[in-house]
């Protein structure tokens, strides 16, 4: 019988560009990230007469959201003398790209390297990029690792690095954007925004690395910008949030991001959720259930996407499928089945694909629109749970020295 786990990849490695760390140390603050207010008082900083302010901030945020550039220098309807000064000060530089690989199935990974600016040490993220008829999706990391430790998850068994800041967020978006070739090259008459469903990316989930909601101002911050009408525009319901089930950031998702919301579910009694989901011991399926039912805006028309994750002999019993049924009863629902993608290491095993398919079908009939997942990119580990940033092996000698180049520069090390 066929499993997932015996679907074809790739036999050969998958071209792996890996590039030496030539990334300037750059530890001036980015503009990239800022709100409308942050981004007006650094320019005030950076000596902008108070009446030009709401202008510049404007101008500058076209350059960076809608044409996507990455130098100051490309602003042409910018003074020199100006933008050598926000060069003085602020940087709006893409990360650096460590890593872009392409798997068999044009799932897209990018690992992105970014200078510490203040926030600590350096990081790299990974970015995942997953083409498919009439859409494009783009799954964003939230946190280098994970301080949470789901039994099935690779990034769970990565120690937290650190949160990442607004920047990171948003930058991911916006360097795959530019290397997808997402943003116009000019503006025309109506400006330059492209419609969404003229672009490569037109949604984003938060199902990288890491919770996005023990992260959540940061998060907050740059999915705002991302949804900004005036610049990246993204609308509000292709952007989807997925959290391992911390409740007490849920009806905040709702009200202050106002973001579709996707929960990892994975179980339906607390016993076995408490092993996979260990964050399940602090908010168990009672409350996560009831701040679900509560979540602002949910309808049908915006349901709640409850992530299944697949495994064998664990948690894909038709008993379990119809704890599902009855236990979503009431909530505007959508059931996603993700087929366990396996890592070195893992224990679990991927559910059957008939079991798979049988579980599948009994959830649709009771009303549930229930896709199944196709696992994709796991030839370049780009999958699902797959993800465990390179950060691990920038260890010692080379952090040592990014970090000894930082002190030479600014006179000062960064903290943690
Ligand atoms: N931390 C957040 C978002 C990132 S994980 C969360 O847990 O929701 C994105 C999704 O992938 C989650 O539903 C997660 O449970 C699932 N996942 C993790 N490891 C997986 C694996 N090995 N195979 C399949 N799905 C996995
Ligand atoms: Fe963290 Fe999500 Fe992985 Fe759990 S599934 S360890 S919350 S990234």
């Amino acid at each position: 019988m066929t499993t997932v786990l015996d679907m074809p990849v790739a036999e050969k490695p998958v071209p792996t560009r890996r590039v030496p760390a030539v990334h300037p140390l750059d530890g001036k603050p980015s503009l990239i990230g800022m709100t409308r207010e942050e981004l007006g008082e650094a320019l005030a900083e950076a000596g902008v007469p108070p009446k030009q302010i709401k202008m510049r901030v404007q101008q500058l945020w076209h350059w960076m959201y809608v044409r996507g550039i990455g130098d100051f220098d490309a602003m042409f309807n910018v003074s020199k003398d100006l933008r050598a000064r926000l060069d003085a000060c602020f940087t709006i530089a893409r990360p650096e790209i460590v890593e872009d690989q392409i798997s068999e199935d044009g799932t897209r990974k990018w690992l992105f390297r970014f200078p510490p600016r203040g926030a600590g040490r350096p990081v790299e993220i990974e970015t995942v990029y997953i083409p498919e008829e009439g859409r494009g999706t783009l799954c964003i990391s939230s946190q280098v690792g994970c301080t949470l430790t789901c039994s099935f998850c690779h990034t769970g068994t990565q120690k937290l690095v650190r949160n990442l800041t607004a920047e990171e967020v948003l930058s991911q978006l916006i360097t795959a954007r530019y290397c997808l070739g997402d943003f116009p090259d000019r503006d025309t008459p109506d400006g330059a925004i492209v419609p969404a469903d003229g672009r490569k990316i037109t949604n984003i989930v938060m199902m990288g690395m890491g919770e996005p909601l023990y992260n959540f101002e940061e998060v907050k911050k740059a999915l705002l910008i991302a949804a900004d009408g005036e610049g990246l525009s993204m609308s509000r319901r292709r952007i989807t949030l997925s959290t391992s089930g911390v409740v007490p950031e849920i009806a905040r998702t709702g009200e202050e991001i106002g973001v579709m919301l996707a929960i990892s579910l994975h179980a339906t009694n607390d016993d076995l959720r408490d092993l996979l989901v260990p964050i399940n011991k602090k908010y168990p399926l009672k409350d996560l259930i009831a701040a679900c039912r509560a979540y602002p805006g949910v309808s049908n028309a915006r349901r709640i996407t409850f992530e299944y994750v697949m495994l064998r002999e664990v948690n894909d019993s038709m008993e379990d499928a119809k704890a599902l049924v009855q236990l979503l009863k009431g909530i505007p629902a959508k059931i996603n089945l993700i087929p366990f993608n396996p890592w070195p290491g893992t224990n679990y095993q991927c559910s059957e694909w008939e079991q798979i398919e049988k579980f599948a079908d009994y959830i649709n009939q009771a009303g549930y629109a229930s896709p199944i997942r196709t696992p994709r990119g796991r030839d370049i580990l780009a999958a699902c749970g797959q993800l465990k940033s390179e950060s691990e092996r920038m260890k010692k000698t080379e952090r040592l020295a990014f970090e000894a180049a930082m002190i030479a520069n600014h006179g000062g090390g960064d903290e943690d």
